[in-house]
């Protein structure tokens, strides 16, 4: 494949840092807790950047009054977790349903695309992204990538 092994904590660092006067401006604190060891997984890195910015942009908008923004990696046997979490307004039950199909919106100037194409990116990694959410207490998102990817 294309992927090349990459520092995972390298690509969070530089995303939060391109978002962190946005965070700011609304009241958000970004915070880091990159505890896993084994930061490198085969990647496409801007592809990689493209998944955070998108998660990280929408925690931002879901905390009009501003929040927390929780920022975790820890190692699992087989590869890398990755934890975004909100504690901004959740999910709505109908876009839950419909999380990672196209145009699926609630915003005004949405595109509705950024979670689709998150969803593709994890899974042409052959990784795996779950979410939580419940309603005014928060949303969380969880990524596993592997350290091993099998070959197409
Ligand atoms: P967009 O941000 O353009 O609306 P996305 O695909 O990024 O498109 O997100 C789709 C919808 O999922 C959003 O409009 C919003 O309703 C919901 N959503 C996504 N992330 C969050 C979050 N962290 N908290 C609350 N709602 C979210
Ligand atoms: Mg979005």
């Amino acid at each position: 494949s294309m992927f090349k092994k990459e520092n995972i904590h390298n690509a969070l660092t530089e995303v939060i840092l391109l978002l962190e006067t946005e965070a700011h401006l609304n009241n958000v604190l970004i915070e880091k807790h990159l505890y896993s060891e084994c930061e490198h997984v085969y990647c496409d890195q801007n592809q990689l950047k493209q998944v955070f910015i998108n998660l990280i942009k929408n925690a931002i908008e879901a905390m009009p009054k501003g929040g927390v923004i929780s920022i975790t990696t820890k190692t699992e046997s087989d590869g890398v977790t990755i934890i975004i979490e909100d504690n901004g307004e959740g999910i709505p039950e109908e876009i839950l349903k419909k999380i990672g199909q196209p145009f699926v919106t609630t915003k005004e100037k949405g595109t509705g695309l950024g979670l689709m194409i998150t969803y593709k990116i994890i899974e042409n990694h052959q990784g795996t992204i779950e979410v939580k959410s419940e309603k005014e207490k928060g949303t969380i998102f969880t990524i596993k990538l592997p350290f091993e990817m099998n070959e197409e």
